[in-house]
């Protein structure tokens, strides 16, 4: 009785343990002849099933998968009544390990008889596969990258290659002292040395670096690598090595590098958490003044380096607490233009850079890169190029859009009173017509140095297009000091012999006074003022005064233009002195292919004579008179001339009008009904 209360608490403590036991008969089936409650839990019985758990097959409850396997074991045991240790996946829902360890009892019959513990293993199982798959994933991501490995060992200053071969290619390292050695084997380029005595100077204080070298590789070219490390640690938690890795990063460094091209100023990388420098050369170095925390220098050299002028631009990043909120508040870009010094260079002064920050987040580190770009040739390129955009290309003076911008912007601001000018040169298309369009040009460009010789060095001038220039003068007290500076311009044009060829300039002057007009105000008073200057003979300067308002025409109408565009020769030669003052397109063709003919006499240019004609010498033209003759050219043809009394510019003139005769065959009848007293000379000369 005492024996059955203590076996009645055995079984029930045994259906209490997590895992389950069960008495197997290895027979023809294999069937439990005692079973625990939590076994048949552990295989999936229901609690039917568990009543007549004797009639059951345990094969039954294996998984599909796994039963041939767990049968042909079994077969075995039924031979060598060996201990057996297995797992097997069961029938039920879900993906259910258990795990049985049995050990053979006694023979009934011919079968042997097990008892068998069993625990589920599901958990263990899967976690093991994983960690299986972990290290077949690591084994095969090893196999195939780059990535070298080794090992530092911290107590004795040695480093043991673990990959099969290390810097690119190189035999695996086996040595103390590792930086010396590798200095001293030239495997880390000189300028990175500084960084690589850092890394383990790092490691021997409880840091891992994180760096980018230059190292050799088996080619003996110089590849960016980056060496990271993770240190192992004892039992007690002590660091006793850092396994290192290198990883090839050099086509990410390359490809920085190229967009700054030849004109890398600067360029290095730090760990934005630490401040610590990642990748530093020499030179970088040298900038961080031997700190080995960006922070420490960032303001300092910042200050020293930016001209001052450009500080604004940096305001986002003007001290190293800043620097750190911009890189957290998640920006990836940040680029500067401003003139900066190299701090190595200080003798260069204050060259055009682009300041460049750029961040890269990997898993490891968030690496920010500052790449310093001398731009200076290129901003001077542009602003060539601005400049030219704003100049007219004959002259290299202001184009139209400029020069109204520019001279806008000065009224706007005005204090003082300032003189405008127009200034057009006299009769330029004679010029152009007599001596071609080349030697145009050259006047114009020689009026331009002029200009620029000849009014203060504040003045704004420019051309408005064609032979018209403005200027613009912004400090002129008073109107007679304006009109005196535009009165001497036509002097020195006038007489200036170093001309290409003899001209002459009109000039219309508006004095500014407050409150000031705007642009195209002044323009149209001065258009006005230089009207008046052509109309009283050019070569003049005419101050503008509002009566002029009164005089201004709607349209103005180049009465010149119309005559060259007539066919036949067309003059006006001054009434009493028959100096030539006007010579059309057709006329200056035909009797003055050189010019010359301006200050000459009608007779001289028109008719080949030294004195004047005896149709004018006898008989002067009054205001109302016109007059016909004939005279006959060179080539015996007859030339008709219709000569009429005219004001031209405010001056008595005559307008002569010359036609070929053989296309007109006689005089008009009408024309010789026309005239007040006809004198006609059917001979000619
Ligand atoms: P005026 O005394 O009345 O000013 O007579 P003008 O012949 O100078 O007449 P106007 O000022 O109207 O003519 C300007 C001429 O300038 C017209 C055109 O043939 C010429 N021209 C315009 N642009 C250029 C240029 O770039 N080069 C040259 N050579 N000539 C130009
Ligand atoms: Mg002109």
């Amino acid at each position: 009785m005492q024996r059955k209360v203590n076996e009645s608490a055995a079984f029930l403590s045994i259906n209490n343990l997590p895992g389950g036991v069960g008495v197997y008969e290895l027979g023809d089936t294999i069937k439990a002849t005692y079973l625990s409650r939590n076994l048949a839990k552990l295989l999936g019985y229901s609690s039917a099933e568990y009543h007549n758990y004797t009639e059951l097959h345990l094969l039954d409850a294996v998984h599909q998968q796994d039963r041939k396997r767990i049968s042909s074991m079994f077969s075995r045991l039924k031979k060598s009544h060996r201990d057996i240790d297995i797992e097997f996946r069961i029938k039920a829902e879900g993906e259910h390990w258990i795990r049985l360890l049995g050990r053979f009892a006694r023979f009934h019959g011919q079968f042997p008889v097990y008892y068998f513990v069993a625990s589920d293993t599901t958990e263990a199982h899967q976690s093991s596969v994983l960690l299986q798959q972990q290290n077949a994933r690591l084994q095969f991501a090893f196999s195939h990258s780059t990535l070298e490995m080794w090992e530092y060992h911290l107590a004795e200053d040695r480093v043991t290659t673990l990959s099969r071969s290390i810097l690119g290619g190189h035999p695996p390292i086996n040595t103390t002292d590792p930086a010396t050695y590798l200095i001293e084997q030239e495997l880390v380029h000189p300028s990175f040395e500084q960084t690589l005595t850092q890394d383990f100077e790092d490691l021997r204080g409880g840091v891992a670096p994180d760096s980018i070298l230059r190292v050799k590789n088996r080619d003996g070219l110089y590849r960016y690598v980056r060496s990271s490390y993770s240190f192992l640690e004892d039992t007690e938690g002590r660091s006793i090595s850092a396994i290192g890795v290198f990883q090839d990063v050099h086509d990410e460094i390359e490809t920085r590098l190229k967009v700054l091209g030849n004109n890398k100023a600067f360029f290095a990388a730090f760990n934005l958490e630490s401040g610590r420098p990642v990748l530093a050369d020499a030179a970088t170095r040298k900038v961080m003044q031997g700190k080995n925390n960006l922070y420490e220098v960032f303001e300092q050299v910042l200050r020293t380096s930016v001209e001052s002028s450009f500080f604004p631009l940096f305001d986002e990043i003007s001290d190293a607490k800043k620097l750190r909120e911009f890189f957290r508040s998640g920006r990836k870009e940040l680029s500067i233009e401003a003139r900066m010094q190299h701090p190595q260079y200080v003798e260069k002064g204050y060259p055009w850079v682009r300041f460049n920050l750029s961040i890269a987040s990997s898993t490891a580190q968030t690496i920010g890169y500052i790449a310093i770009q001398d731009i200076n040739d290129e901003k001077m390129r542009q602003q060539l190029l601005v400049e030219r955009s704003q100049r007219d290309s004959l002259t290299g003076l202001f184009n139209r859009s400029s020069l109204e911008e520019m001279i806008a912007d000065r009224l706007e601001s005005q204090e003082k009173s300032g003189a405008f000018y127009l200034i057009d040169i006299d009769l330029f298309k004679q010029i152009n017509d007599s001596y071609g369009h080349d030697r145009g040009d050259k006047i114009l460009k020689q009026v331009a140095d002029t200009l620029l010789a000849h009014f203060p060095p504040e003045a704004i001038i420019g051309r408005l297009g064609g032979d018209e220039f403005v200027v613009y003068v912004p400090d002129c007290d008073t109107a007679s000091h304006g009109y005196l500076l535009g009165a001497s311009l036509c002097n020195t044009i006038a007489r200036n012999k170093l001309m290409e060829l003899h001209c002459t300039c009109s000039v219309g002057v508006c004095h500014q006074e407050k409150p000031a007009l705007r642009f195209d105000q002044l323009y149209q008073n001065v258009d006005l003022a230089l009207y008046r200057a052509k109309e009283q003979g050019r070569n003049q300067c005419v101050l503008y005064d509002v009566s002029m308002d009164a005089a201004k025409s709607p349209t103005w109408t180049n009465h010149e233009w119309i005559l060259d565009n007539l066919p036949d020769t067309i003059a006006l030669s001054d009434a009493s002195t028959h100096e030539l003052l006007f010579l059309n397109k057709a006329g200056r063709q035909r009797y003055a292919p050189f010019g010359d003919y301006l200050g000459k006499r009608c007779c001289e240019v028109l008719n080949d004579r030294q004195s004047v004609c005896p149709e004018c010498r006898n008989t002067p033209l009054g205001p109302d008179d016109y007059q016909l003759w004939v005279s006959t050219d060179d080539e015996g043809k007859s030339i008709l001339h219709k000569e009429k009394f005219v004001r031209f510019h405010d001056r008595p003139a005559k307008l002569i009008v010359l036609v070929a005769l053989m296309a007109q065959t006689q005089v008009p009848a009408s024309e010789q009904e026309k005239g007040g007293k006809p004198q006609c000379s059917p001979a000619g000369d």
